[in-house]
C-alpha cells in the first residue's frame, strides 16, 4: 500500500480562491499514501500560481507547472499526465465539483484490476437545466457519430493507471479530446459514483461558445461520419433537383401556355442547395482545420515554470 504512488493532477486557470480549500480537503485523504499533486497553471491572471507556491514551499509533494498563456482545460490536463510519475494518476477540477473524498473507492476499484475508473455524476441537480440538456445531447450526438462509446455524465474527474497515462503520452495528437482518448484503446474501467457539488469560488471558465469549441472538437476527433452527411445531403440534393429539371422540360414542352415564370421553383432550389452547400462546405472545412492544426505540429503547450518537479 504505502509504496504506491498516488499522482493527482489538477487544472487550474484563474482559481485563486480555491487552491487553499481543496488542499485542505484533499491531503488529508491521500496521505497515507505516498502521493504527488501536481497544479497546472493554465495561464492564470489572478495569484492562482503565486497560491500554490506558497503551499509547495512547505510541502514538497505539492509541484506546480505554469504555462505562459491559456491553453485550455484538456492541453493543461496533458501537461499533468505528462510529470505526473504515479503509478495511478487522478484528475481533479480544482472547484471542489469533484469531491475528493471518492478517492479512496477509485484506488480500490484501481487494484481489483481497472486500468480506468470513471467518476460517475449520480445526480447534476447544481448544473442548470440548459447545461444538462445540452450535455446530454452532445453525449448522445457523440456517441450515434463515434465508433468509440464514450460514458455519459462523466467529466474529467477519473483515475488512470500507468498503462493508460503512458498511452496517453505516446499519442502525437495535438488537440486531445481526452474522454474520447481515454476510452479508445477499450482498457477494462469500473465507475465511482458522486453528486456534483456547486462550484467553491469563481465563475465557471466554461462559457457557451467553449462549450460548442469543445462539442465540436470531439465530434471530430472521433468521428468522420458528418463528412458521409455531406455526401448523402449531396445526393439526395441531386436527386431533386433532376427531379425539378424533369418537371421544368415537361411543362414547358406539353403547357407551354399556362407556364408562367415560376420564381417559386426556381427559388427553392436555390436555397436548398445553397444551403446544403453551405452546411457541407462547413463541415470539410472542420476537418480541414483539424488537419492543418495536426500538420502544423506545434507543441501542446508552452512551459513557462516548474516547482518542485
Ligand atoms: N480550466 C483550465 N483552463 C481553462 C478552463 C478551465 O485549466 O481554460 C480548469 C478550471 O480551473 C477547473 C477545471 O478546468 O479546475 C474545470 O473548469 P470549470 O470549473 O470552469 O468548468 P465547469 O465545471 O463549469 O464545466
Ligand atoms: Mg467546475
Amino acid at each position: 500500500m504505502t509504496s504506491l504512488l498516488l499522482s493527482v493532477i489538477i487544472p487550474v486557470y484563474n482559481e485563486e480562491e480555491n487552491i487553499k480549500p481543496l488542499l485542505k480537503r484533499l491531503i488529508p485523504i491521500i496521505k497515507n499514501y505516498r502521493y504527488e499533486v501536481i497544479f497546472v497553471d493554465d495561464g492564470s491572471k489572478d495569484k492562482t500560481a503565486a497560491m500554490v507556491k506558497k503551499e509547495a514551499k512547505t510541502n514538497k509533494n505539492i509541484k506546480l507547472v505554469s504555462f505562459w498563456r491559456n491553453f485550455g482545460h484538456q492541453q493543461a490536463l496533458t501537461a499533468g499526465y505528462q510529470f505526473a510519475l504515479g503509478d495511478c494518476v487522478v484528475s481533479l477540477d480544482a472547484d471542489l465539483q469533484d469531491p475528493p473524498e471518492i478517492i479512496s473507492q477509485m484506488i480500490e476499484k484501481w487494484q481489483k484490476g481497472a486500468k480506468i475508473v470513471y467518476a460517475k455524476r449520480k445526480k447534476r441537480e447544481v448544473d442548470s437545466f440548459f447545461k444538462k440538456m445540452t450535455a446530454k445531447f452532445f453525449y448522445k450526438l457523440i456517441n450515434f457519430l463515434s465508433d468509440t462509446p464514450i460514458p455519459e455524465d462523466i467529466g474529467d474527474f477519473r483515475l488512470l493507471d500507468r498503462e493508460v497515462v503512458d498511452f496517453l503520452n505516446k499519442l502525437p495528437e495535438r488537440l486531445r479530446f481526452l474522454r474520447g482518448l481515454v476510452a479508445w484503446p477499450g482498457f477494462p474501467s469500473d465507475f465511482v459514483y458522486f453528486e456534483r457539488e456547486k462550484r467553491y469560488a469563481g465563475m465557471t471558465h466554461y462559457p457557451l461558445s467553449k462549450m460548442i469549441n469543445f462539442a465540436v472538437e470531439g465530434i471530430v476527433s472521433f468521428s468522420t461520419k458528418p463528412l458521409r452527411v455531406a455526401s448523402y445531403l449531396g445526393f439526395l440534393a441531386s436527386f431533386f433537383g433532376f427531379l425539378g429539371i424533369v418537371y421544368a422540360i415537361l411543362g414547358k414542352i406539353f403547357l407551354p401556355r399556362y407556364w408562367v415564370t415560376g420564381w417559386t421553383a426556381l427559388f427553392t432550389g436555390i436555397m436548398f442547395l445553397g444551403g446544403i452547400q453551405l452546411l457541407t462546405i462547413g463541415m470539410i472545412g472542420e476537418y480541414l482545420g483539424k488537419i492543418y492544426k495536426e500538420i502544423q505540429n506545434r507543441p501542446p503547450f508552452l512551459v513557462k515554470e516548474k516547482i518542485n518537479l
